[in-house]
């Protein structure tokens, strides 16, 4: 008998498009989130406006649907005076995305962010507190019904190591997505490179690794090939790139690279080995149709 390793995503998947969704903060912002209120909150007092969001990237094409719930941790609640809403904001967060994902055929993604504390020695989080942050978090999302868990724009290895941590003990059977935002230097703004990011996050237990966000295109191009040549055997790579950093146009950032000119960067990242895409800041359901038919074509 030969061992074959079977990645769990990629099972999951099954025939389904490599498609993730696009953004969503500043969508919401569009559609009336005022700035510096909580996106979460959203998940309870406005589900009919997340909901539609999903359901026009899932008709767009993505296979995978990112729960309303970047800031779904308690220090990022309590910045809203939310902290004792954790399991209700993630729970109702997850369960919007479900009863879309259900009438189109696709997945729901638990989204995990940064908790926006900093670690030990330059901060007082310890590993430990991290995990039982997002252990906290993850098991309204599960109650909510996700797929698999969505780990994104980390910076500290520490910090993607706890939620990879939490994610393997809340639910040890659902696939892990962990992708950090290489947003200084093709490094995360606390300094780390993202073949380490590929190793570092395959080895703490990642059936897909990769980046996000970041600073447009052409430098998540130069990421996505360090990604792909230094993942191991069996670990699929994930980009989420933004659509180019915000411009100023008259009184308002607009962001610049449109919907064909992003799916045909994601063609070329999937011609460089990355296995899945999406789409980060900037981006919305007209740029994941554009890269749903570049990457099917
Ligand atoms: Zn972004």
């Amino acid at each position: 008998m030969c061992a074959v390793t079977t990645n769990r995503f990629a099972t999951l998947l099954a025939d389904r498009a490599p498609v993730f969704d696009g953004g969503y903060g500043w969508l919401l912002q569009e559609r009336g989130l005022p700035a510096g209120d909580c996106a979460e909150l959203w998940n309870l007092q406005e589900p009919e406006k997340i909901a539609a969001l999903h359901d026009e990237y899932a008709a767009a094409g993505a296979s995978v649907l990112t729960t309303n719930t970047f800031g779904g941790t308690a220090p990022r609640l309590a910045m809203h005076g939310l902290e004792d809403h954790v399991e209700a904001v993630n729970r109702a967060g997850a369960a919007i995305a479900r009863e879309v994902a259900d009438r189109h055929g696709a997945l729901v993604g638990g989204d995990l962010g940064p908790t926006g504390e900093l670690f030990e020695p330059m901060g007082t989080l310890t590993p430990e507190q991290a995990q039982g942050l997002f252990e906290a978090q993850l098991r309204g999302l599960v109650a909510g019904g996700i797929d698999l868990v969505l780990i994104e724009t980390m910076s500290d290895l520490a910090e993607a190591r706890a939620a990879i941590a939490a994610a393997r003990a809340v639910c040890p059977d659902l696939p892990i997505v962990a992708t950090m935002s290489f947003d200084t230097n093709l490094r995360t703004m606390m300094g780390v490179r993202p073949a380490d990011a590929a190793l570092e996050l395959a080895a703490a237990g990642a059936d897909v690794v990769g980046a996000n966000c970041g600073r447009g295109p052409e430098e998540m191009s130069v990421i996505a090939e360090q990604l792909v040549a230094a993942r191991p055997e069996g670990v699929l790579v994930l980009t989420q790139s933004n659509a180019g950093l915000p411009q100023l146009e008259g009184a308002e950032f607009v962001y610049t690279v449109g919907p064909q000119a992003l799916a045909e960067h994601a063609r070329s990242l999937r011609d460089a080995g990355v296995d899945v895409v999406g789409a980060c800041c900037g981006s919305s359901p007209e740029h994941i149709a554009a890269i749903r038919a570049a990457v099917t074509a």
